[in-house]
């Protein structure tokens, strides 16, 4: 049984198109450019930069003040014109619109009840996340929901989504009620799971024989899956996450005892594609980055693991300083130091699993 309509693109469309207009959703204007890497190790990787004045954008919303002086859950409030399916996966879910997008029909997937966003992905996450990003693809190989697919087998380009979730404290969240967020990809954005896939493109579940990717370019630690075209087995993306929850985990208890001052929460961007599932293990939400001899706060949460990172009104000189001088360093400094060195070629420690 699919979990979404087949026409969910057309009826995303459609309730955001309707938001903007009456003025539900604020979509904030932005510009994006790419910056090749400038970093030798890296070679062909990309970044996409995005420079948005929020705050001179953003309207004085009570909703805003709320969140943030009072504790208030805008996830268990009802918001009709913001929801887009009120009931998934026998009610455990509601799929939304992101209130304040800076990509178009960004969107949010809630749980129905409160859950702290520390906590892990179950197997109905996965599940439901996974079938969310195959049928906004259009890519669900469920026979007797293909009746009125014929029409869209056209030419049409295909989008490509990612799913991320923001877990723990030092993963860069705003609201602590656990939500998966969607949003679609840049055509052009290629990002290091997408190369490390392309390396070791059969799917595999890891086990002791053989471990997960780690993309060893990039210099931050990264762990990935390749994921088959279609999964029947409902236990399949769960053995995957313990995986990847598995090395992260690992990696900040050999982070504790190398550098015992520091006692950390764990945290972690996990994302999925059709393609991968992926965990960065996360040191800190935001990361003190120099420039030019300046220094620049910036934060980054699981998007900027997907190469796309966003400056806002007090990083607009280092947004325009990086595009001038097309010098990276900035952008992999902020990755390295929000994550932990990528330790690729060290010994699997004897605590692993
Ligand atoms: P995060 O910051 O990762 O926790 O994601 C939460 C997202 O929810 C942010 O991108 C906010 O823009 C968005 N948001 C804030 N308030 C609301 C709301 N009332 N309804 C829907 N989305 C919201």
């Amino acid at each position: 049984m699919a979990l979404y309509p087949s026409n969910l693109n057309k009826l995303v469309t459609e309730v955001y198109s309707d938001a903007v207009t009456k003025g539900n959703v604020i979509q904030f204007d932005s510009t994006s450019k790419y910056l090749k890497t400038s970093n030798s190790k890296e070679s062909g990787l990309k970044y996409q930069l995005t420079y948005c004045d929020i705050d001179t954008q953003k309207p004085t919303k009570p909703e805003r003040k709320e969140v943030i002086e009072k504790n208030f859950n805008p996830f268990l409030a009802s918001e009709p014109e913001l929801t887009v399916l009120e009931n998934v996966m026998e009610d455990k879910y509601k799929l939304v619109l992101n209130k304040f997008p800076i990509v178009a029909e960004h969107l949010l997937l809630v749980t129905k009840k409160h859950e702290p966003q520390a906590s892990l992905l179950n197997p109905n996450d996965l599940n439901a996340a996974f079938q969310l990003l195959k049928t906004l693809q259009g890519e669900v190989d469920d026979n007797d929901e293909s009746d009125d697919d014929e029409e869209d087998d056209d030419e049409k380009p295909k989008s490509r989504y990612a799913l991320f979730y923001n877990c723990g404290p030092n993963s860069g969240f705003s609201i602590d009620h656990k939500h998966m967020q969607i949003i679609k990809l840049p055509r052009k954005l290629k990002t290091f799971q997408d190369y490390a896939v392309q390396e070791n493109p059969e799917p595999f579940i890891p086990n002791v024989k053989r471990e997960a990717l780690e993309y060893e370019a990039v210099a931050f630690a990264n762990f990935t899956i390749p994921l088959p075209q279609s999964i029947k087995d409902e236990d399949y993306l769960v053995m995957c996450y313990v995986n990847l929850l598995q090395r992260a985990l690992s990696y900040f208890q050999q982070w504790e005892e190398t550098d015992s001052g520091k006692r950390l929460q764990p945290s972690y961007s996990f994302i999925m594609t059709s393609d991968w599932m992926s965990i960065i293990p996360r040191s800190s939400e935001s990361a003190e980055i120099e420039f030019d001899g300046k220094a620049y706060n910036i934060a980054t949460n699981a998007v900027g693991y997907l190469h796309m990172l966003l400056f806002k009104n007090e990083q607009k000189e280092l947004f325009d300083k990086i595009l001038e001088q097309k010098d990276s360093t900035a952008v992999e400094d902020l990755l390295l130091k929000c994550g932990f060195p990528n330790n690729f070629n060290a010994a699997p420690s004897e605590n692993d699993y």
